[in-house]
């Protein structure tokens, strides 16, 4: 005799890892002519990136006269170090998704191979993203994370951020100029020691 007790089950399945399955029946049957998503996705790891919360997922499918569209507005909050000054950022970043909704039969295969950023299909009655829209987070995902465009990273006398104005004096040499410079700065003390020279 089994002690299992199936809500354990579908509690422990459903625990971890939501897949996001919406079901269009209404839509397909013409009952209605949107209908809303909402949800949260488990993004993938990304190395240096550190996600506390699952993506927010918001959006609708639509039929236009047998025309139907999806169409999800994705923001993702992240945590990461800049890439030049190495601050903590704290940002969102958001992506939007949007796909054509294609019944069984549409399409054919190969049609579906050629624009799989085009479409997606209809299975039973329902839509499963959470693969493609997995794989477009990642694929979007910043790959250089900066605190500002404008960041100027940090002082490579003292490696101190330079917005915070440390005040040294960077003998920052054009190598153009480095010939010249070598020519009238005769008493060479004062040039740098660090391999700057060969940079370009
Ligand atoms: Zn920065
Ligand atoms: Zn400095």
């Amino acid at each position: 005799m089994s002690h299992f007790m199936p809500t354990e089950i579908l509690r422990f399945l459903s625990g971890k890892g939501k897949v996001m399955k919406v079901d269009i029946g209404p839509l397909l049957r013409g009952e209605c002519g949107k209908i809303d998503i909402d949800f949260t996705l488990t993004p993938e790891p990304i190395e240096g990136v550190e996600f506390e919360s699952d993506a927010k997922v918001r959006g609708c499918v639509t039929d236009n006269a047998g025309y139907m569209r999806l169409t999800l507005d994705v923001e993702l909050p992240y945590k990461a170090s800049c890439a030049r000054c190495l601050d903590e950022v704290s940002d969102v970043f958001e992506v939007s998704f949007e796909r054509t909704v294609a019944t069984p039969g549409m399409l054919s295969e190969q049609q579906l191979a050629d624009n799989v950023d085009e479409y997606v299909v209809v299975e039973h009655g329902m839509l499963d993203v959470d693969e493609e829209l997995t794989e477009t987070l990642i694929l979007e995902f910043p790959t250089k994370i900066v605190c500002s465009e404008d960041c100027e990273g940090l002082c490579p006398v003292c490696g101190k951020p330079k917005r915070e104005g440390c005040g040294c004096v960077e003998k920052h040499v054009d190598p153009r100029l480095a010939v010249l410079a070598s020519l009238l700065e005769r008493d060479d003390d004062e040039f740098p020691d660090e391999p700057s020279e060969s940079d370009k």
